[in-house]
């Protein structure tokens, strides 16, 4: 009998080993970049679209963003995903190379599309409109502020004004900073400049906050506070492309990528998060491709805007670099994927989607 538990305890403490071996992760931060284009992410600036028709200075953006070949244009677009996360994690939706992720709503647009990220399940019935209306549907970052040892220690940072209602902060009191909202309470000189800043800049995009000061809000609040969840969503890319600014399009796309390597980089100088925080980022929707005009929309009835791509860096995630084989994810294994990697079990009544097994060792 005393071997047996013995064998038992042995077993238990094995099993416990390999478990704490397979999990390093303990925090995760998601950053999404609303309507950015997995052609841009994989191929770098497209030459049809550097023309005067789209930008001020198509001398001036060629010479900055255009090479013959697409491996050194995406480098020169994205620099710290074509370096960091190539090297040491995972980029999913190279269609070119029959890597496919794709949205699994029929909309094709902004709030389905953060609804099917958040909650792990598209609702067509319901989440229809971009409108400002309390999402009926429980997410993951409100089930895993329910879980031991993470309640309070969930944030959100976002562009869009959108997000309190999408994430429901009045139904689970997740903090979601959104909008033209200034750092509130007990704030630091970095975030008293911002507070001033954020009316001292011209902003074209009227509500819409520029990424800027939504990263750097985020930035100062994660240095602080420590929350084991954040999330980062920015929107400039979407709203430039809309107006048909493709310069703008891809120098915010280029900052967001600066923005990701700066945090990765104070990520590895601190020891509550070196070696134990995952990134995970990715996109609302697609966009269109087919005339030279596509590229500026999106949404249901435009072909190809369900056509996404993520990309994965973290302690848990092995170095494949850029996913070159047929695989087809979806959007919908996100929500499960954040909360497997912090060691939960994310479910809902719509059932979300199968965590991407690739995405942890
Ligand atoms: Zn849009």
């Amino acid at each position: 009998m005393k071997t047996l538990f013995i064998t038992l305890l042995l077993c238990l403490s094995f099993l416990s080993l390999v478990f704490a071996q397979k999990l390093k992760t303990e925090n995760v931060i998601l950053i999404t970049l609303d309507g950015t284009r997995w052609q841009e992410i994989f191929t770098g600036a497209e030459q049809r679209l550097i023309n005067k028709k789209f930008v001020s200075d198509s001398a001036g953006l060629t010479k900055k963003f255009w090479n013959e070949s697409p491996e050194k244009r995406r480098k020169l677009l994205m620099p710290f995903f074509w370096s960091t996360i190539k090297q040491q994690g995972q980029l999913y939706g190279n269609r070119t190379l029959g890597n496919k992720v794709n949205v699994t709503n029929n909309q094709w647009f902004s709030y389905p599309g953060y609804n099917e990220i958040l909650t792990g399940s598209a609702d067509n019935e319901r989440i229809h409109s971009n409108d400002k209306f309390d999402n009926p549907n429980k997410n993951v970052l409100e089930f895993i502020n329910q879980q031991k040892g993470f309640s309070g220690k969930i944030a959100a940072f976002s562009s869009w004004d959108v997000f309190p209602y999408i994430i429901n902060s009045k139904r689970n009191g997740i903090l979601v900073n959104s909008g033209i909202v200034e750092a509130k309470g007990d704030i630091n000189a970095n975030e008293k400049l911002l507070n001033e800043l954020m009316y001292e800049v011209p902003n074209p995009l009227g509500d819409v906050r520029l990424d800027g000061f939504t990263f750097h809000y985020g930035f100062e609040y994660l240095k602080k506070k420590n929350p084991r969840v954040l999330y980062l969503s920015f929107d400039e890319t979407d709203d430039f492309a809309h107006d048909g600014k493709y310069d703008l399009y891809l120098e915010s796309a280029h900052y967001i990528d600066g923005f990701i390597n700066k945090l990765w980089t104070w990520l590895q100088s601190n020891e509550k998060y070196k070696g134990k925080t995952t990134l995970i980022i990715t996109t609302d929707h697609g966009r269109g491709n087919k005339s030279d005009e596509d590229w500026r929309h999106h949404g249901g009835k435009m072909p190809e805007c369900d056509q996404i791509w993520m990309a994965l860096l973290g302690p848990d995630t092995q170095a494949l670099g850029e996913v070159k084989s047929e695989e087809q994810l979806y959007q919908n294994q996100i929500a499960k994927t954040l909360a497997a990697l912090l060691g939960l079990d994310y479910t809902n009544e719509h059932k979300p989607g199968d965590i991407i097994k690739s995405a942890m060792k």
